[in-house]
């Protein structure tokens, strides 16, 4: 099982180094950032500079390697451990192997006797400029291959090229597929407005949304398809809000809202309207049309959520209990009990392990938010993990017991007992 392990291990030296490595990855704030024709570009250049039939670019967080672009890969993401790049960010160098089969490591890595038959394998690290090495840029074949001190020069060119990239998509404030606020923007604008509203006492929802059952549109109608709904869903909703509210993509299919003035029932109001816009509207595509709905949380500034990254986190747990009742919903925070146990969560990036089996295994997570009585946690494959056990965050020297409130495929929300 990919990413389960036997517990134990990590050098204060190393859970400290790995901090500051995610605190670094935290501050790009890029992953599950939407797609970006200019990282896509490079990858193919990978393809096509080295003969290989996968290029990637990926940021590794705690439990996983995310794909910010890639080529020739069927997946976005993969479970950190099974990862042939984990070996360049534990190095913090390059990594060379003409031919996994001749190479002691590799060998009997997954990878190389199951599909994608890595036989080649090349990676050139990611690194900040504080030396953080937050993800890599690789190429991959089937068969195997000759890299020389040239070819490495071209991946490092390409390396810093990834770089650049990052570094520009910084200062976009607009999406390119939706015309919306990126993450970025949005957050920054939000924590203006939400400021605003705390200074002169007014109130200020936000909403979130994410579209149901997504992936499997683009698995049925291709990924162009699944552009098209995005680009509609935002116009949609776009076309309901007011000049003054701001309206961003969070990341794939998942986009808030921030409704200055307007309080949490009100904006429940208008969550459900969107709700029913969109159940009601079918959307048009070249071949057809197509039914889309998507789950709604909704919340507002309180005592206990006084900052734009408290507001998201509880507008994400409702909609967390929006899919977990059955999607096509919304919920407001802290109607359910549940809800109203998780507290003011801080948006953090941490690396966790879920302890189970009787402290016999461990699964690798990422912490994503945290409070004083709970958490939210993504993993690779929730249904590896029972419904309690226990949580450490050796960074922190934390660890406690935990209940899942609510999951899906890949995350989940904890309550602390
Ligand atoms: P749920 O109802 O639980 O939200 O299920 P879901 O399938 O919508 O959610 P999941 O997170 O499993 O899948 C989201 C998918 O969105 C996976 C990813 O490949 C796809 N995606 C992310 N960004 C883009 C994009 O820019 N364009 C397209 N077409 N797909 C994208
Ligand atoms: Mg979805
Ligand atoms: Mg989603």
């Amino acid at each position: 099982m990919g990413n389960t392990r036997v517990f134990g291990q990590m050098s204060a030296e190393a859970i400290r180094n790995e901090a500051a490595r995610l605190q670094a990855l935290e501050e790009l704030d890029l992953l599950d950032t939407p797609k970006d024709p200019g990282f896509d570009r490079i990858v193919r250049l990978i393809q096509e500079i080295f003969s290989v039939e996968i290029g990637i670019v990926s940021f590794i967080d705690a439990h996983r390697q995310w794909y910010k672009a890639s080529a020739g890969m069927p997946v976005d993401e993969m479970p950190r451990q099974d990862t042939f790049c984990r070996y360049v960010l534990d190095s913090q160098n390059p990594l060379v192997v003409q031919d996994t089969l001749l190479d002691e490591r590799f060998r009997a890595h997954p990878a190389v006797g199951n599909p994608p038959h890595v036989r080649f394998y090349a990676g050139f690290p990611l690194k900040t400029e504080d030396g953080h090495v937050v993800g890599t840029i690789c190429a991959i074949d089937t068969r195997p291959g000759s890299f020389g001190k040239r070819d490495l020069r071209v991946l490092k060119e390409l390396a810093g090229a990834v770089m650049d990239r990052v570094a520009l998509a910084k200062l976009a404030a607009t999406d390119g597929l939706t015309g919306l606020s990126t993450r970025r923007a949005f957050r920054e604008e939000a924590h203006r407005l939400v400021e605003q509203a705390l200074r002169h006492r007014h109130d200020v929802s936000c909403i979130m949304l994410d579209i149901d059952h997504f992936k499997s549109i683009n698995d049925k109608h291709g990924h162009q398809v699944g552009d098209a709904v995005l680009k509609a869903v935002a116009s949609l909703c776009k076309d309901q809000l007011r000049a003054g509210d701001l309206f961003g993509r969070l990341g794939g299919e998942e986009f808030a809202i921030i409704l200055p003035h307007v309080g949490r029932e009100d904006a429940l109001v208008t969550a459900e309207k969107l709700r029913q816009i969109l159940a009601s509207t079918p959307i048009e595509y070249g071949a057809g049309s197509l039914a889309v709905t998507a789950s709604f949380g909704v919340t507002a500034t309180s005592i206990i959520a006084k900052d734009v990254d408290t507001l998201l986190a509880q507008a994400d747990a409702a909609m967390y209990c929006a899919k977990e009742t059955g999607r096509d919903r919304c919920e407001g925070w802290g109607r359910t009990k549940d809800a109203a146990d998780s507290g003011a969560r801080r948006r953090v990036l941490k690396s966790g392990r879920i302890i189970i089996n009787e402290r016999r295994s461990t699964i690798d997570c990422t912490i994503r938010a945290l409070g004083a009585d709970g958490a939210n946690l993504a993993v690779s494959d929730t249904s590896l993990i029972p419904p309690r056990f226990v949580l450490s965050i050796e960074a922190d020297g934390f660890e406690t017991e935990c209940r899942i409130v609510s999951q899906n495929r890949q995350a989940l929300d904890v309550s602390f007992n």
